[in-house]
């Protein structure tokens, strides 16, 4: 089970807040866009699920 970031829930204008508290740098921000899961390095933790403040990131 991965997670995965809903574009449509994500305003992709400020720093992704869930970026700082993934504890082995998976989830990737590229200017104030939408972050990515890098499945390679995720640990399936749901840390960033619980605080993106507009449930943006889910488990898929
Ligand atoms: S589930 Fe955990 S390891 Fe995976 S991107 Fe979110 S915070 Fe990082």
């Amino acid at each position: 089970m991965a997670v995965i970031v809903d574009k449509e829930r994500c305003p992709q204008n400020h720093p992704c807040p869930s970026v700082r508290v993934c504890p082995v740098g998976a989830l990737i921000q590229k200017e104030f866009d939408a972050p990515t899961v890098d499945e390679s390095k995720c640990i399936n933790c749901k840390k960033c699920v619980r605080y993106c403040p507009m449930g943006a990131i889910k488990e898929a």
